[in-house]
């Protein structure tokens, strides 16, 4: 996948005010985080992506500048579920649905649920900035067929 001239623009930008200079290889990972991004990829799936084009990068380049982005608020880390973290390049606060089989990820753009909880703030003295909700349970591929009676 190509990026659009803005989304690209807006990657540079992001990484120039940051002080972080744009290399081939950064863009490279961008982009595969954005081809994938209906699926929120794992690392490993990015790494695959970006070693079409760079046969040579490592897996540790590629997890470094994922950190990075991150750092940046380019990407969002999903909880890190079932022991690997997968990456949201949409930054916007939302939901997920979270299959617990193909451990496929569906985005849940709902404000009212973001509206819906009350922070526990005073409590313990946790200040609450922001919190998702996660649903877990079988996408429609997943779940077994309905026996007809
Ligand atoms: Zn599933
Ligand atoms: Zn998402």
């Amino acid at each position: 996948m190509r990026l659009s001239s803005e989304q690209r623009d807006g990657f540079i930008a992001q990484c120039r005010t940051a002080g972080l200079s744009v290399t081939h290889q950064r863009l490279a990972t961008f982009e595969a985080v954005l081809a994938n991004c209906n699926r929120h990829p794992s690392a490993e799936i990015i790494y695959q992506t970006v070693r079409e084009r760079y046969p040579t990068i490592s897996f540790n380049t590629i997890y470094k500048n994922l950190e990075i982005f991150e750092e940046l608020g380019i990407v969002v880390k999903v909880n890190p579920l079932y022991n690997e973290a997968r990456y949201d390049v949409d930054v916007r606060p939302h939901h997920h649905l979270i299959c617990r089989q193909c451990k496929k990820i569906i985005d849940v753009h709902d404000e009212e649920l973001g509206q819906a909880l009350p922070p526990v703030d005073a409590e313990n003295g946790f200040k609450v900035e922001n919190w998702t909700v996660q649903f877990t349970g079988l996408c429609a591929d997943c779940q077994p067929a309905q026996a007809t009676a």
